[in-house]
């Protein structure tokens, strides 16, 4: 199973008709947040399969498109925030749940969040990931945030500590992999792929091809 993620920036190679030809294989396409939403439409309607996104820190509660329109979501996309959902895929199916925003850094954002208010939206997610268990035989398989994990990936300032609950929830429902943005890199030799107990955590800034059966890290 083909993942294509996106995080934070709107990548002009991929931002053009071309990439169906070059994406077509792709399972899913997911949204790691502070992403345009004709950006998702685009993909969505080019490379024609299903689309999950979660929000990140800079994301306004209404953007406005240049034919005038002003929108408050993308239109053929799903918004997975604090959400798990079971999809069927033609790679197979995926348990897939999504806690977008960054730490809480001022009073202005929208999606920002104290550890202790992550720390509640991952206890109202809690239910849903005990009964994936009992129906699926697992919890969750992929997670995607904005925000990194406390401790991992993280990147200078204040703004971009991760969430301590993203590793409660790696330690109790280990899902395959942890999907997340919000570090921007600016160099080669930064670690974008890291190990956590049975988690991969990726890095997708600002687009990453994941193969669901291969190991990262
Ligand atoms: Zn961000």
């Amino acid at each position: 199973m083909k993942i294509l993620a996106l995080s934070d920036e709107v990548v002009e190679s991929l931002y053009r008709p071309e990439i169906r030809e070059r994406f077509g294989d792709v399972d899913v396409i997911l949204g790691c947040g502070d992403l345009p939403f004709f950006y998702l439409e685009f993909m969505v309607t080019v490379i024609g399969k299903p689309l999950y996104y979660i929000h990140g820190n800079h994301d306004k509660p209404f953007q406005y498109l240049s034919d005038g329109r002003i929108i408050n979501r993308a239109e053929g996309c799903e918004d997975i925030e604090t959400k798990c959902v079971h999809v069927r895929l033609a790679g197979g199916d995926l348990l897939l749940a999504g806690l977008g925003g960054s730490i809480r850094y001022n009073e202005e954002g929208l999606h920002q969040y104290t550890q202790a208010e992550m720390n509640r939206r991952l206890l109202s997610l809690t239910p849903t990931l005990l009964a994936n268990r009992v129906r699926y035989g697992r919890y969750l398989d992929v997670l995607i945030t904005h925000a990194p994990p406390r401790g991992i990936h993280e990147s200078g300032d204040r703004a971009h500590i991760g969430f301590e609950a993203f590793l409660t929830l790696m330690d109790r429902f280990r899902p395959r992999f942890l999907l997340h943005g919000h570090s921007h890199v600016y160099r080669n030799d930064a670690i974008t792929a890291t190990r956590y107990k049975e988690t991969q955590v990726l890095n997708v800034y600002p687009y990453r091809l994941i193969d669901f059966d291969q190991n990262y890290v």
